[in-house]
């Protein structure tokens, strides 16, 4: 028996196979977990979502903009109404205007920064906010992010400034929920190739950089993210809240 056989969870971020939120999806599903999903609205979306998810045949499968509150509203009423509760959620959602992420910080404008900080850092709360609502036992949120939410790296520019708002929501969401047995983490991720990482100038560089001096001497995988998500969404981790795990193969902790 899996896991997380008998338990509920929600997943925001599916975009394609390649998305980190698929790997967790993967091997979520292997663990017996029954998932609902939400997509970005329009239909090239839907269709890539609903043919990765055919095999599964999830009962919750909801287009959402993080930026719509009714969007947010009418996912956890269906989940609410399919389910009648919620156990877990993974938070994977994150975007800014590539014409602003490719400018140096100095140079954003307003729009673009209010636009980046909305969808990948304020939806966080949105979504930790209603899905408490629905946890009645306890739960455990996930959330992704990176290094450069911590120190400045360059080209990830406006995105870093995203990821400290995140990491630093996740410790006062920990502090909001602890009480209500809602446990929120973060994982920072070394660099992976998807569609947002391809927004992101001197990316092919991040990579090769962080696999030569990381401790491990390499770049994680997709599904290294994916079973450290697992654990953080399990009992296994019990104790846990309010933090950042760093799964980077070691390359966060070398100073040169
Ligand atoms: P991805 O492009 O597959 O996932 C990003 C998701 O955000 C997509 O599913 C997209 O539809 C969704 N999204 C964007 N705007 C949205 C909106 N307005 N409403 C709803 N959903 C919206 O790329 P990914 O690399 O899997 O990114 C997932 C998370 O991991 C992001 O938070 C990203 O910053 C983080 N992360 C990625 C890396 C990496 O190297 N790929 C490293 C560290 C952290």
């Amino acid at each position: 028996m899996g896991r997380f056989e008998g338990k509920i969870g929600l997943v925001l971020g599916v975009a394609n196979d390649r998305s980190i939120a698929w790997a967790i999806s993967e091997l979520l599903f292997a663990e017996g977990a029954e998932l609902a999903f939400s997509h970005l609205p329009g239909p090239s979306s839907e269709r890539r979502v609903k043919q990765l998810l055919e095999p599964y045949n999830p009962k919750v499968v909801v287009p959402v903009d993080v930026q719509k509150d009714e969007d947010l509203e009418r996912l956890f009423s269906r989940v609410h109404e399919e389910y009648g509760r919620l156990d877990f959620v993974v938070h994977s959602v994150a975007f800014a205007p590539p014409t602003e992420l490719r400018k140096p910080y100095l140079e954003v404008n307003r729009a673009g920064w209010h636009l980046a900080m909305d969808i990948s850092a304020y939806s966080l709360v949105a979504v930790s906010r209603h899905a408490a609502a629905i946890m009645p036992a306890g739960g455990a949120i996930v959330t992704l992010t990176y290094y450069g939410g911590e120190k400045v790296v360059p080209g990830y520019n406006l995105m870093g400034v995203c990821k400290a708002a995140l990491e630093h929501s996740v410790r006062y969401l920990a502090w909001d929920l602890g009480r209500r047995n809602i446990r929120i983490n973060a994982i920072s991720a070394g660099p992976v190739r998807t569609l947002s990482s391809a927004g992101i100038s001197g990316f092919d560089e991040m990579r090769e950089h962080t696999a030569r001096k990381s401790c491990l001497g390499r770049n994680v995988e997709a599904k290294e993210l994916a079973s450290t998500a697992l654990f953080l969404l399990s009992d296994l981790s019990s104790g846990i809240t309010g933090e950042v795990l760093h799964v980077d193969c070691g390359f966060s902790i070398v100073g040169l």
